[in-house]
């Protein structure tokens, strides 16, 4: 996967004869049943509006409704993650609380597929080899991690991100809490044997435990509402792009990917994403950027929203001391508060929106 625009719209151009029949095909992991565009939308070579601008200049809102709803689940968790900060802040000191057991036998097994249960040991080694996993397997494998090996959630997202090329903070942490049962209390997602060999090229899967009782976390994340104000007046902007909105227009010069920590397959896609812009490159540091906005005469940095995440804490831990100020794109900003119960509350939105997209 090449970590360019012209990729990216090829991908695109590639998948939209398909789309009609997506609704069909993509639980289906033997089928090419779905875009494949994540790693693209995750650094904002392709946006979630152009997507959904290209179907449905092809096909009525009707047809494509699933295709669209998909889109905007990714948009609904980044809203509902960044309403809720204070999921990511809790992720990242479990986390920390559970260093040692990160590197005991039984997580080091399942990292590695060693489990003996075929199919997620194929999934495990899938993962680690190719940067991808088809939506139902990561929805298998969380669960089997979870109920099945009972290995601690915090572990197999800090996994998916480590190794997923569309590793996304709020889709990956909210999808596996949402597995967990975590996210609608009480509500969890077994892995069946049944189901995976229904939807996939494993006969049998023996040994799972179908009847686990979903997880608790008694720990309260209170939402705080968002707001988008306008940058002030009568400033010099310096505009820089980032990691994760990589085509964020007019911009002057793109910060670097940070070094996270996530595979080298990882860095190097979200690399090749910045560096592909042709923008000049300034190191992921306050004191760099500092640097870029005296050199050039900004008194504002202007950045593209940066959202709840690895990036946004890098951000925060070695900040510029020239403001800085957090501009959100208008699907973002239409869209994020909104997020504020389940998904099917914020999926009322899509039709309206759907019918402003091809007007
Ligand atoms: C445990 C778990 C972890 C996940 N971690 C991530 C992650 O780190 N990053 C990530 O982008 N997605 C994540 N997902 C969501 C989903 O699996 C991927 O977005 C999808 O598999 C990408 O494949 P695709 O591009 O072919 O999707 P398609 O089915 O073609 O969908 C089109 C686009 O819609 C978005 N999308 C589709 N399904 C979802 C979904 N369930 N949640 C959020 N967005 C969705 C993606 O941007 C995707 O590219 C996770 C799901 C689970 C169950």
């Amino acid at each position: 996967m090449t970590p360019t625009r012209a990729a990216a719209l090829a991908e695109l151009d590639a998948f939209l004869p398909r789309v009609a029949r997506y609704a069909a095909d993509r639980n289906d992991t033997t089928l090419a049943g779905t875009s494949r565009l994540s790693p693209y939308v995750t650094t904002r070579l392709l946006t979630e509006e152009e997507i959904a601008r290209a179907v449905l200049a092809r096909h009525p809102f009707a047809r494509v409704e699933k295709f669209v709803q998909e889109i905007a689940w990714r948009t609904y968790w980044k809203g509902w993650l960044e309403m809720r900060p204070g999921v990511w802040s809790d992720l990242r000191a479990d986390l920390a609380a559970l260093a040692a057991d990160s590197a005991s036998p039984s997580v080091q097994a399942a990292r590695e597929g060693r489990t003996g249960i075929a199919a997620f040991d194929a999934w495990a080694r899938e993962l680690t080899a190719t940067g991808w996993l088809h939506n139902h397997a990561r929805m298998w494998f969380a669960s089997i991690w979870i109920f099945t090996l009972r290995l601690p959630w915090p572990l197999g997202a800090a996994f998916f991100l480590e190794h997923l090329l569309d590793g996304d903070a709020a889709s990956n942490t909210l999808s596996w809490r949402w597995v967990a049962g975590l996210h609608t209390v009480g509500k969890h997602y077994l892995a069946r044997s049944e189901n995976i060999a229904r939807f996939s090229a494993f006969a049998a899967t023996p040994g799972l435990d179908e009847t686990a009782e979903p997880l608790r976390d008694s720990r309260a994340h209170p939402r705080t509402p968002l707001t988008f104000p306008s940058p002030p007046a009568g400033a010099r902007i310096g505009r820089i792009a980032h990691p994760e909105d990589v085509t964020w227009p007019a911009a002057h010069a793109i910060l670097a990917e940070p070094d996270l920590g996530f595979s080298p397959a990882v860095h190097a896609f979200r690399a090749g994403a910045v560096a592909s812009t042709g923008l000049p490159v300034v190191a992921f540091s306050g004191p760099a950027l500092d640097k870029w906005a005296a050199a050039n005469g900004y008194d504002l940095l202007v950045l593209p929203w940066l959202p709840v995440g690895p990036r946004r804490d890098a951000f925060m831990a070695d900040p510029p001391q020239t403001p800085v100020h957090f501009e959100a794109r208008a699907w973002d900003a239409r869209l994020w508060p909104h997020a504020t119960h389940g998904f099917f509350r914020f999926k009322e939105q899509l039709p309206a929106l759907a019918a402003e997209l091809v007007a």
